[in-house]
């Protein structure tokens, strides 16, 4: 199996986190070398690196009046025991469409000292939408099933403000490249490897003067241990002064600033989720014309246009089709593990050129060939 390589990608990194870091990342990494890798995260250069995180979020976002950009240790899976540790009172309420999402709504079942969560799920490929109910005071559901390609509107449940209750939005391989009104949010948290194009290892969230207010009352009750890596009274003490409670990995938070600053720099959000667009497009299109790809979520409004899922037909052995690419340095196209479908998985994050995208559907189409003719 030889894939020509006037086909081949200029990068073959398609993984959906960790996801392709662009050689400029790298460079700035270079760059920093001397003064800030290997240098107190307590001092001037990495708090301002911490700073223009801050202030590139704040930006990207349009950050409404009163929220803040909030940092710490441990990714977005540790966000999940933060919020957990928090933000619930007493009960949460998850909508699950996939193993982010189940994975948040476990936390927080698995939490003694919380009432049993609602979960409300739908089947792989499908989404899940919170609803209205009297008995919770969160709402979480992920805006972008990494592990499925589904995706999902952001938009408060009516009357949940009404009743006291917040909004937790899991956006970790969507910001940055959907559109969102982070209004409708109380914490919109993500981590630095989808999107970002960073390392893994922190996780961020834009969060609510509700939602602060909120970890404010429940960690002070007294009635609960929360453990100070979990705090996010502190974890917010600690941004509001440009650091973390505990040491940060200072390459990710190169990369990051660096990946911030690019997409604003070519013009946002919008411009990001346009080039993500034009990248899903040619996917689903593709796929919708392949008569042994099919797009495995079936709603096109619910296709995500970061995190593209195509199933392929039985008679086309996807297995071999991922190692064929891999052979060539195409990678990490393979379904989420455990969703153990006949699949190609696809980032298209905004670092992702779109021209590799069609040559990685190219390289497909000719892989495909040559295994119905061997
Ligand atoms: C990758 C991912 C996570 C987990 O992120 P970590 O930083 O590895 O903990 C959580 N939620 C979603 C939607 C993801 O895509």
């Amino acid at each position: 199996m030889t894939i020509p390589a006037g086909l081949l990608p200029a990068d073959g990194r398609f993984g959906s986190g960790p996801s392709k870091v662009r050689a400029a990342q790298v460079d700035a990494l270079v760059a920093a070398g001397p003064h800030v890798l290997g240098t107190s995260h307590r001092q001037a250069p990495v708090r301002s690196l911490v700073r223009r995180v801050r202030e590139g979020m704040a930006e990207l976002f349009a950050l409404p009046d009163g929220y803040e950009v909030v940092l710490g240790n441990g990714g977005s899976t540790s966000f999940w025991d933060v919020a957990t540790a928090c933000l619930v009172r007493e009960r949460a309420q998850h909508a699950a469409f996939g193993e982010f999402g189940s994975k948040f709504a476990a936390a927080t079942t698995a939490a003694p000292f919380l009432e049993p969560s609602h979960v409300i799920t739908a089947a792989p490929g499908s989404i899940a939408v919170p609803e209205p109910a009297a008995d919770v005071d969160v709402y979480a559901w992920p805006h972008n099933e990494t592990s499925t390609g589904a995706m999902a509107p952001v938009r408060r449940v009516p009357g949940s403000r009404e009743q006291g209750a917040l909004t937790l939005v899991d956006a970790t391989s969507g910001a940055g490249a959907l559109p969102v009104d982070v209004s409708e949010t109380d914490v919109y948290y993500f981590a630095p490897q989808k999107v970002f194009g960073s390392d893994g290892g922190l996780w961020l969230a834009l969060c609510s003067p509700d939602a602060l207010a909120r970890a404010e009352q429940v960690e002070s009750s007294g009635t609960r241990w929360v453990p100070e890596s979990l705090s996010l009274r502190t974890a917010a003490a600690s941004s509001r002064q440009d650091q973390t409670l505990n040491t940060p990995a200072i390459a990710t938070l190169v990369m990051l600033a660096e990946q911030v600053e690019w997409i604003l720099g070519n013009g946002g959000l919008g411009w990001a989720a346009a080039r993500s667009g034009e990248s899903a497009t040619h996917l689903y299109g593709w796929a919708g014309s392949r008569p042994w790809a099919t797009p495995f979520v079936s709603d096109p409004a619910h296709r995500s246009t970061v995190v593209g899922t195509i199933d392929l037909d039985d008679a086309v052995d996807a297995k071999a089709v991922v190692a064929a690419l891999r052979d060539h340095g195409v990678l990490d196209v393979f379904p989420y593990r455990k969703l153990g479908r006949n699949q190609l998985r696809v980032a298209m994050f905004p670092a992702i050129e779109p021209d590799d995208v069609r040559a990685l559907t190219a390289c497909v189409d000719h892989v495909v060939e040559q295994l119905a003719s061997s």
